[in-house]
């Protein structure tokens, strides 16, 4: 089972004590149930308009770079309890020059799912080879994409050039006819300026024939701070939703395609808190690592293991107590992205 099945049966109607003694078990059992999000690198080559490497302030904090003992030590402590290691999470992990050793050694030591997030220039340049990445074991691209006309895509991702987006879906075809178990997701923040891009055709009609992503991933342009993009109005979205993101839900339907998108109505809805059984899952499962921080604050990245820290912190126990009462929190983060659905 993969970490988004986990947490699909997480949103599903088993009872949530059921969940959590389920969890609990995977837990003192030693089996695999975290996500381990790493960022080997804290950079990117782009200054995305809705991202935070559009502030020159978010960018000069932004900075630093992995060694290899510190991909050594994530990895002993961590990726024996993984089920999924994604590779760039808040920035671009193709920067990193030992990508394929995060790769491998992920494999090697049984993670089932290993996925890179990435703008894909540096594939184009020829500075990182696709082919040499999924040689290594990676299973799935998830490609940051948010536009597919030349206008909109260079709009809103300074530093990226259509023609190369060109270029780098052929050699995401060529790899695929080698590689036909390999994935290709695309990720895209729909806002008011690219919601026009997901009308007729337009998003799956730049891929090529029998070159399909096997996933879509849809999401609202949100307000993270420290971004150049300041329009965070989505009405415009609900009013053309059935000609746009409904219209790409719908193709991707008859493609056989898997699409993850908001509905009309998860568009309008406020942002809820996490509860604590939601705070206490992300925890838990959620570890994410970068250069200048490993899976918690007081998790001691050169001699902690995740049974070490876990041991330290109870919880087994505190797993098992929310079999039988809400768990609480004190971090109560915002939150809407269980409420997409899945088509
Ligand atoms: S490619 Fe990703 S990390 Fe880089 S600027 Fe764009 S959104 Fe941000």
């Amino acid at each position: 089972m993969n970490f988004y099945n986990i947490l699909r049966l997480w949103a599903g109607r088993i009872p949530r004590p059921l969940k959590f003694l389920g969890l609990w078990y995977m837990h003192v059992s030693g089996r695999r149930m975290i996500g381990v999000y790493l960022d080997p690198v804290l950079g990117c080559n782009l200054r995305c308009r809705m991202c935070y490497f559009s502030d020159s302030e978010k960018r000069r904090q932004l900075h630093g770079s992995m060694t290899g003992e510190q991909l050594g030590h994530c990895a002993d402590a961590l990726f024996h309890r993984a089920l999924k290691l994604q590779i760039g999470c808040g920035a671009e992990p193709t920067l990193y020059k030992r990508l394929d050793e995060v790769i491998r050694r992920g494999k090697e030591s049984g993670i089932p799912y290993v996925s890179l997030t990435t703008n894909g220039m540096l594939i184009v340049s020829g500075k990182t080879a696709l082919d040499t990445l999924v040689k290594s074991g990676l299973d799935e691209l998830t490609l940051s994409m948010h536009g597919t006309s030349r206008s909109i895509y260079e709009e809103l991702m300074p530093g990226a050039d259509y023609d190369s987006l060109l270029k780098l879906l052929n050699i995401i075809a060529e790899i695929k006819q080698t590689y036909p178990s390999f994935k290709v997701r695309v990720n895209f923040t729909v806002n008011s300026l690219n919601k026009d891009d997901l009308r007729d055709n337009r998003f799956l009609g730049i891929w090529q024939d029998g070159c399909l992503p096997d996933i879509v991933q849809i999401r609202p342009v949100q307000n993270i701070g420290d971004s150049e993009w300041r329009d965070f109005d989505l009405t415009t979205i609900v009013e053309d939703y059935d000609a746009t993101v409904g219209n790409v839900v719908e193709r991707c339907r008859q493609a056989g395609i898997t699409c993850i998108a908001p509905t009309r109505d998860n568009l309008l809805e406020v942002a809820t808190p996490q509860d604590g059984y939601d705070s206490l899952l992300e925890s838990v499962c959620y570890c994410y690592v970068s250069p200048t921080h490993c899976y918690k604050n007081d998790f001691d990245s050169v001699s902690d293991s995740y049974e070490s820290y876990h041991r330290r912190r109870h919880t087994a126990a505190v797993l098992l107590g929310a079999v039988f009462r809400n768990p609480g929190s004190k971090k109560r983060n915002v939150s809407k992205k269980l409420n997409y659905k899945i088509k």
